[in-house]
């Protein structure tokens, strides 16, 4: 068996919202088939949605992502306040652009099909089939694993050559081992896996650039009021909380904004409230396809900016190095619940998504606040076991409710779980990280398919959204 190489680049990647697995996972899908054809060959293009892609799909933006895919434009640098206007010209003109040159006829509402069937495989499938103009058909089936990960049918994951880790991790074992013999903090054992591919000039850049895009979106989301789209009229919640605690202060700037924070009372309750809106700031730019940064999914994506946020405003630290180690640290916790369990609702439920980004804050945190390698395991541990069982059932299939709110509640146990580590033996501890992940997996495995991502139960059935019925 191939042994599955993960860089923390591939837990921390730039993208737009709402959804990992079902916005850039099918758009990354998009590309990948596109991108494998001679596009003024192709006469027609449909598309199929399986499983929690067909049954959530439509909250998720998999339709938007697909058509985005499908018309060359990259998740990653897209420009957000242009979707609207990309998406809308495909509807009106029943065109599907594959360059700036060629468009074929696409009608959305029929070539894109979401089919209510499940495909054995994972629960997020998608086939593209290309009708060539010769009349042959093309036909090509992708799984969303979580967090922005696709599988192609018919491929393995493949061996990445260029990742020749000299620390390979497959568990919390494997990493104690390399800990005994190097007397590396895990941010340290990290990065030598990460000097593989890349020099340590670019690791730092490339994860001050991700840390700069968390930062935006908290910033964005801090300032943006308004109602969410989708319909089910959420109220944007964060820019009123940033008011309302930055009390007669108006900063014009984001380092000023940054200062006023830091000035703040060091209450309980008025870090409790930042770090409640840092984290709601993300995902309501998370949930209007705003820019952000997968981390490890995007229905998680407010809990990893708003920890580092609450250590950078309330806590002693140092700068950007500090901040790179911060998101090595986290992005190999998070490696081990993707190799040893999942990161995708639709296999998990909401533990694979809130749990996995607390744990990963927890372990972080837990290393730049003094913890030790075994009280990093142990926080990233107790994050996870609360969050145990946790269920997907977001009303209407939108990535709001309850997504925005448990950010914050992934955020705050992420808090408490390092500070509960860092006054802990680890020696003393009953319960292992490698078993919280197995207990997961089990878990996973054990609940029940309505609870992971596909609006079948829970909230998502017994909550009135007070739509009319017509
Ligand atoms: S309930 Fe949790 S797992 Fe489900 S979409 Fe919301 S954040 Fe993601």
């Amino acid at each position: 068996m191939i042994q599955e190489k993960i860089s923390v680049f591939d837990i921390f990647k730039i993208c737009i919202g709402p959804s990992s697995s079902h916005t850039m996972g099918p758009w990354v899908a998009a590309n990948t088939f596109i991108n494998a054809l001679d596009k003024s060959s192709i006469d027609t293009i449909y598309v199929k949605l399986f499983g929690s892609l067909s049954k959530t799909g439509k909250g998720h933006g998999t339709d938007i992502a697909v058509m985005m895919g499908l018309s060359g434009h990259d998740v990653k640098t897209i420009d957000v306040h242009k979707l609207e206007d990309y998406v809308d010209y495909i509807k009106l003109t029943k065109q599907l652009p594959l360059s700036a040159e060629l468009s074929i006829p696409f009608n959305p509402s029929i070539q894109i099909e979401f089919t209510n069937e499940r495909l054995t495989q994972h629960a997020n499938a998608l086939t593209f089939i290309a009708k060539l103009k010769s009349g042959e058909l093309v036909e090509e089936t992708f799984y969303s694993i979580g967090g922005g990960f696709i599988l192609q049918e018919g491929k393995e994951i493949g061996e990445r050559s260029d990742f020749n880790f000299p620390f390979p991790i497959e568990n919390e074992k494997d990493l104690l081992l390399y800990i005994n013999e190097t007397n590396l903090p895990i941010s340290e054992i990290v990065r030598h896996n990460e000097l593989t591919v890349r020099d340590n000039a670019t690791i730092q850049k490339d994860l001050i650039e991700i840390w700069n895009v968390m930062l935006a979106s908290i910033y964005k989301g801090c300032q943006t009021p308004g109602i969410l789209p989708g319909g089910l009229n959420v109220k944007r919640r964060a820019s009123e909380m940033s008011f309302l605690l930055l009390k007669e202060k108006t900063p014009q700037t984001l380092p000023d904004w940054i200062e006023c924070i830091r000035q703040s009372d060091q209450s309980f309750t008025t870090i409790i409230k930042w770090v409640s809106c840092f984290a709601l700031a993300v995902n309501e730019e998370n949930a209007s396809f705003g820019r952000i940064v997968t981390a490890p999914t995007n229905g998680a994506a407010g809990v990893i900016p708003a920890v580092l946020m609450y250590y950078l405003c309330f806590c002693e630290n140092k700068g950007e190095e500090d901040i790179v180690k911060f998101l090595l640290t986290a992005g190999e916790m998070g490696c081990l619940f993707k190799k040893g369990a999942t990161i995708s609702a639709a296999m998990g439920g909401c533990q694979a998504e809130i749990g996995v980004s607390s744990a990963m804050a927890a372990g972080a945190l837990t290393e730049r606040l003094g913890g030790t390698p075994k009280q990093v395991m142990m926080a990233t541990e107790i994050a996870m076991e609360h969050h145990l069982g946790l269920t997907c059932d977001p009303i209407m299939g939108l990535v709001q409710v309850p997504c925005i709110e448990r950010n914050t509640m992934g955020a705050i146990k992420a808090i408490t779980a390092c500070q509960i580590a860092l006054t802990s033996d680890p020696e003393k501890a009953k319960v292992s990280l490698d078993s919280i992940i197995k207990t997961m997996k089990e878990t996973a495995f054990d609940m029940h398919e309505k609870y992971k991502e596909t609006s079948e139960g829970g909230l998502a059935i017994n909550v009135s959204v007070g739509i009319p019925e017509c």
